[in-house]
């Protein structure tokens, strides 16, 4: 094809959409089968309606090729292991005795049975199950759903491809089952795994699909020679298949890289990827492979995980180039519009003038159309569309929301001695020590404890006004006083307040900092029938008002131990929102630092001896390609160094870390120099104890003896042993006490029996020193 008909050519398209229905319908209806509420039957009824509104939504907004199989009843990695079979042992039972309930058997557990472990999809907040395979796995092909859900599609009359997860992919993302040795490697069950995706795919055409989509995100990461060439091979023998669709496969989140020119020379019909900023190397990419002759290309343009309009002219301009380099060209998001919201049309408490700036997947599939015509048809077929955008981007950028002088002022003057505190570590811990007073081994938590109903009934009884906010404070007190009580009694050395005028640790900071927004209807799956509501971060940070101080200082006012002050760190009030995208990550958390810094500060003027600035996120935004990491950690330890670098040396910073996996970023757990970190281990062993001994970490260090995700109570001996283990890596004099993660999911009578055993362990090897 010439450019000029490939133009000519042009179509739009998507890979997935929101799955929960304006009204979170899907979360209800399987909320309620699990309680046995809702049938099997209305459930499918509910599921159904909601694709075939999903389908019209789209069809109607002008998407000429829409996605089937995307929508889930819980994860698209668990569809894609019933599948092809990949039923662990342990489910199979409850499986064979009835589909339904064996799948949610797999994603939830039973009172017997364990369910599969659940992840993050790549750097993103959605959470999918992992594949449990072995060398025993026997795959079959399973694609009820797919085929089921092609048929719903169209029966409507509309043009549909089957999305599916790649075979490599799948097994990428898939560990050894159970029992099996952890050094198995699932890429090796590919040639087992091959014959069900042909079965599967030879199904998908035989039910009308002229295209099938094959998810490969995976290849967006660094990979091994030998994985690329794992890559290579399977879409040698698919595209060698003589009964099959055409095939596209996708990669998104970031760039191709290495796998681009296995797939440009696969025998596989189209290629989908995403050339949003952050994989816009695929550009060249591509021209450098000497493009895509006879493939059909599906352009990713519209960032498909953020919530800001697109700048269509750039995105034209970003199209224009490819329609060389391939035989036709297609729009699309980055990715599955899974990742956003539904429609930004439904919020009502948005200001008009911000609203204009924002897109969900229904704005966004709007502006996939607009792109998709105007490469078609010409710029002048979608003049008014593109004069509106232009409008829309002139009032963002010139807005006094996203550019506060003040703000800017402030962090333009930011010195290199701001991110640093003003003694070196070995000589402020002896400050400290002095300071403080604690024993060896000190024990804390991690900051919240349970919230209780009576706290929910008074959030809820503020908001609708049946109590007013004296009222709700009172309650918060009377809680900080009993949680303190409870510290005291069993024996903790450094006592928190407990958290309980919180109702999410990043949504708390976010309403009181100028420059956030909250959404009403702004709902993202991320995990089954979890769904969250990030805050938008949309303009310049600022702190009107301390933020903490009042209950800090009222919870040491009761209590003669040392009280922690608890905030949210810069790059986790980053990751749990949706960020700004006009200027760089690092800009904006350097503005949440400022804001952070002052209120450390106050907190220090207040009295408080220890803070500890939360870190949760620092490990899951981290880069999927190596080479993008050392940048982002640059600017991420240092807003960290900037929101805490302020304290005189007697102020004690801690910071706290949870989600496992912090080998990669030991370094950076250095560089953002606190004087105490605490981090989950209780599951793993202690293992992190070790990484960070190996790396010669020079400061206090709390490895968590009690995993707070389970109801379980762990003993003063279990408790006790891990301690043991902790001292192995850590010395005494450098060793804390405490849970994995803060205990506000947990209920009183387990963390009450918990916490007292985690002091009695700390006394025991205490003794032994
Ligand atoms: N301070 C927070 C809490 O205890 C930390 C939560 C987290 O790490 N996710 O709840
Ligand atoms: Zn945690």
């Amino acid at each position: 094809m010439t450019a000029k008909s490939a133009a000519a050519a042009a179509r739009a398209t998507v890979y997935g959409y929101p799955r929960q229905g304006p009204n979170r319908e899907l979360k209800k209806a399987i909320e309620g089968f699990w309680k046995g509420r809702v049938t099997a039957d209305d459930l499918a009824r509910t599921a159904a309606d909601l694709r075939k509104a999903n389908w019209r939504q789209l069809a109607e907004a002008g998407v000429h090729e829409v996605p089937t199989g995307d929508f889930s009843y819980y994860d698209h990695m668990l569809d894609a292991s019933v599948m092809v079979g990949a039923v662990p042992e342990r489910h199979r039972e409850a499986v064979e005795a009835d589909a339904l309930d064996g799948y949610f058997a797999m994603a939830r557990g039973t009172q017997d049975v364990a369910p599969l472990e659940m992840t993050k999809w790549f750097d993103t907040n959605y959470h999918y199950l992992v594949p449990e395979l072995g060398p025993d796995t026997v795959f079959a092909a399973n694609p009820v759903k797919q085929v089921s859900e092609l048929k719903e599609a169209l029966a409507l009359g509309l043009t549909a491809r089957p999305v599916l997860v790649g075979p490599v992919t799948y097994l990428l993302l898939a560990k050894p089952a159970p029992g099996v040795a952890a050094d198995f490697s699932p890429l090796s069950l590919l040639e087992k795994l091959l014959p069900v995706y042909a079965e599967v795919l030879a199904d998908l055409r035989a039910t009308g699909a002229e295209w099938v989509q094959l998810d490969e995100p995976a290849l967006v990461q660094d990979r091994t020679p030998e994985e690329l060439e794992a890559a290579a091979h399977a879409y040698r023998e698919l595209g060698r298949l003589a009964d099959r669709p055409k095939l596209l496969v996708a990669s998104y989140f970031d760039r191709l890289g290495d796998a681009l020119p296995v797939l440009a020379k696969s025998p596989v019909e189209g290629l989908a990827l995403d050339f949003t900023e952050s994989a816009a190397a695929n550009l060249d990419s591509i021209a450098a492979t000497g493009g895509l002759p006879g493939k059909r290309l599906i352009a990713g343009v519209v960032n498909g995980r953020n919530i800001w309009i697109n700048d269509l002219e750039k995105s034209l301009a970003t199209l224009g180039t490819l329609l060389g380099l391939a035989d036709s060209v297609d729009v699309a998001a980055s990715c599955s519009l899974l990742h956003v919201p539904l429609d930004a049309r439904a919020e009502r408490d948005i200001d008009a003038e911000v609203l204009r700036w924002l897109a969900f997947a229904r704005q966004k599939t709007a502006e996939i159309v607009t792109l998709a015509k105007g490469l078609a048809q010409g710029t002048d077929a979608i003049a008014g569309q593109l004069a509106a955008n232009r409008a829309d981007l002139a009032s963002r950028a010139g807005s006094s929301l996203t550019h506060d002088p003040a703000v800017r002022a402030r962090a333009a003057a930011v010195t290199e001695a701001d991110t640093h505190r003003s003694q070196p570590y070995a000589q402020r811990a002896a400050v400290q020590r002095d300071h403080l007073g604690l024993p060896l081994l000190p024990t804390t938590t991690i900051g919240s404890f349970p919230q209780t109903t009576t706290l929910r009934t008074a959030r809820a009884d503020l908001r609708a006004g049946r109590i007013d906010t004296a009222a709700y404070e009172e309650r918060v007190k009377a809680e900080i006083r009993d949680v303190l009580a409870f510290q005291e009694q069993a024996g903790i050395d450094v006592l928190v307040h407990g958290e309980p005028e919180r109702n999410d640790m990043v949504q708390y900071f976010a309403e009181q900092l100028t420059g956030y927004l909250a959404t009403q209807h702004g709902w993202v799956q991320s995990y089954g029938t979890r769904y969250v509501r990030p805050p938008v971060l949309a303009g310049d940070i600022s702190r009107p008002e301390p933020m903490t101080v009042r209950w800090t200082t009222y919870a040491q006012s009761q209590t003669a131990r040392p009280v922690k002050g608890m905030l949210t760190g810069p790059v986790t009030m980053l990751a749990w929102s949706f960020v700004r995208d006009d200027q760089p990550l690092g800009d904006t958390a350097r503005q949440v630092a400022l804001a952070l810094r002052d209120e450390v500060g106050d907190l220090e003027a207040a009295g408080t001896p220890v803070i500890q600035v939360d870190e949760p996120a620092l490990r899951e935004t981290l880069p999927l390609r190596a080479t993008d990491r050392d940048a982002y950690l640059a600017w991420a330890t240092e807003a960290f160094r900037l929101s805490t670098g302020g304290v005189r040396p007697a102020t004690q910073i801690h910071t706290h870390m949870c989600y496992a996996e912090f080998g990669d970023i030991v370094q950076a757990i250095d560089d953002i120099d606190a004087d105490v970190i605490s981090l989950e281990a209780a599951r793993s062993h202690m293992q992190v104890a070790h990484e960070l001994a190996d790396h010669g970490y020079p400061r206090e260090a709390g490895p968590g003896v009690y995993d707070i995700h389970s109801p379980r109570i762990p003993s003063a001996e279990e408790a006790t042993a891990l301690l043991r283990k902790g001292l192995e890596a850590i010395p005494p004099e450098r060793l804390w006490v405490n849970p994995d993660c803060g205990l506000k999911t947990r209920g009183w009578p387990e963390t009450r029996a918990s916490l007292e055993n985690l002091v009695a362990a700390a006394r025991t090897v205490r003794q032994e020193l």
